[in-house]
């Protein structure tokens, strides 16, 4: 794919930050032009930012760890925002969240703007928190970015490298907009950098035209997911959503004549495109033994049910939602086996400083979670600690169910069945008193589930490594607000394709 006319051109230096709105039909080049760039991005529906992008959703409707050509970068509605149409680099990462002005600080000590001025050390999180108040957005807005250039992998026992000789100088990346969408972006260093100096290295970026979406497109026939990806963005244009009918002109106000018609016509348009993608392709059942298996630790708790404070069954498809105290223990176990608890944490003093699984996962430089896990939250903070853990592997890479998700993962028409997301909006919904909204369903942890992930970048859903009366605990950091979904998904292995009941225990803090 190359682009067909070009109409803007711009470098954003290093330890910089900028946003723009870009229309269906734009193609995005990106330029490491030095080598050694990052690029953290992220994207939401203008016309109705709750729609954003969704990390895990992208990973697990690719079966993919890592970002490259082919790939199409999904919001939390099933629908695509943008395609990798080409990509020199072949690696990039989305699972590790941002700098932050604390480990800007420490790593590479902080060049305030006094001093400094145009060389001050900005750090990623408070360069998405300055473009994302542009657009009346802010702390609850912030999900899972991409980190373009970045390479990081996972070895077989989960844990995390970064590769500081990824990207060459020239390498480049070009996204093809399905969608208008809004862009956030900033050129601060990858947080698993561990250069001497501050990277300062600035970012090329070329705005045109993107050709029309062919039927033979290789993003949208690279698996049938995609191709139910591509039928739920015709769906929306062919309802009038994202810029439908208007003549998509390409580019951020930047006066390109565009008028491609790329997005609402890509599959061929209207109610046809629509029906694509009954098939039953890439249904996520890939079996996969556990990798290597070093990281597997299983560690008993001394506490006894019947000294526990609080307990009860939460039924397949049900939620359940309460306050743990400070130093409380939370033990979930999975009665029956092979169940999957979706579990969200949030600060009970301030929502919006919430569990993180890239900050999580990052931290403690291991994408499982096991005994001795901290649970961090958006600021850092740890909301819970895994004390107890007779499984030794979960998952947080791989989200929630979802009943948009699922229309990519199986079948457009399993757009009605029951999923995790719709027991947390009930959830919240019931228990509004919270100030708890949609806003503030992110990046979960899926307890009981496995999805091993490879040193190539791949990703699969396997049969969990759980069985009857297993289970997981954790001691609360502070007052935090547990929302737990148990998974009704019929259309994996995550349940063994038959839901089955959790129980959920709470002792006090001074137990032993
Ligand atoms: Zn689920």
């Amino acid at each position: 794919m190359t682009q067909t006319s070009t109409s803007y051109e711009t470098v954003i230096d290093g330890g910089k930050h900028w946003s723009l709105t870009v229309r269906a039909g734009t193609l995005l080049r990106l330029t490491d032009r030095e080598g050694g760039a990052n690029v953290g991005m992220l994207f939401y529906n203008p016309l109705n930012p709750l729609e954003r992008y969704n990390a895990p959703d992208t990973l697990k409707c690719q079966h993919t760890f890592k970002l490259t050509k082919g790939h199409c970068l999904y919001s939390d509605m099933g629908r695509i925002f943008c395609s990798i149409v080409e990509d020199s680099g072949g690696w990039h990462d989305t699972v590790c969240g941002n700098s932050t002005r604390r480990l800007v600080a420490e790593r590479w000590g902080e060049k305030s703007y006094q001093l400094y001025r145009n060389e001050w050390t900005q750090n990623g999180h408070d360069a998405f928190l300055v473009e994302a108040g542009k657009y009346g957005l802010g702390r609850r807005d912030l999900v899972a970015n991409v980190n373009w250039f970045s390479k990081v992998w996972a070895a077989d026992d989960g844990a995390l490298h970064f590769d500081p000789t990824h990207a060459a100088p020239g390498t480049y990346v070009d996204l093809r907009f399905e969608m208008d969408t809004l862009v956030l972006l900033h050129t601060c260093p990858h947080p698993l950098n561990g250069a001497a100096a501050y990277p300062r290295k600035p970012l090329g970026i070329r705005i045109g035209a993107a050709p029309p979406v062919a039927d033979d497109d290789f993003c949208k026939n690279s698996r049938p997911e995609n191709m139910r990806g591509f039928a739920n963005n015709a769906l929306y244009h062919l309802c009038g959503g994202g810029g439908v009918g208007d003549g998509r002109s390409a580019g951020a106000g930047v006066g390109d004549s565009g008028g491609h018609g790329a997005g609402g016509g890509s599959s061929g348009g209207g109610s046809s495109a629509v029906g694509v993608g009954a098939g039953d392709g890439g249904d996520g059942r890939d079996a996969g033994g556990v990798p290597g298996g070093a990281a597997i630790v299983r560690r008993r708790s001394a506490l006894l049910p019947g000294e526990a404070v609080f307990s009860t069954v939460i039924r397949a498809g049900d939620y359940w939602i309460d306050t743990l105290r400070r130093g409380q223990r939370l033990r979930i176990v999975d009665v029956e086996g092979n169940q999957a608890a979706d579990t969200l944490f949030f600060n009970a003093a301030d929502v919006a400083d919430r569990y993180s699984a890239v900050d999580t996962i990052r931290e403690q430089a291991n994408v499982y979670l096991s005994h001795g896990s901290k649970l961090r939250s958006t600021s850092g903070q740890v909301l819970a600690e895994i004390v107890a853990d007779t499984v030794g592997r979960h998952d947080t890479l791989g989200g929630a169910c979802a009943s948009e998700s699922n229309t990519v993962r199986y079948d457009l028409e399993k757009r009605t069945m029951h999923a995790c997301r719709d027991s947390y909006l009930l959830a919240l919904a019931e228990h509004d008193t919270l100030g708890l909204t949609k806003r503030d369903l992110s990046h979960n942890i899926n307890f009981f589930m496995n999805v091993p992930v490879t040193p190539e970048g791949g990703l699969t859903f396997a049969d969990g490594l759980s069985g009857p009366g297993e289970y997981v605990e954790m001691r609360a950091g502070m007052d935090v607000i547990v929302l737990i979904s148990n998974c009704p998904q019929l259309n994996n292995p995550c349940n063994a394709y038959n839901p089955t009941p959790l129980e959920v225990l709470i002792w006090d803090a001074d137990v032993s």
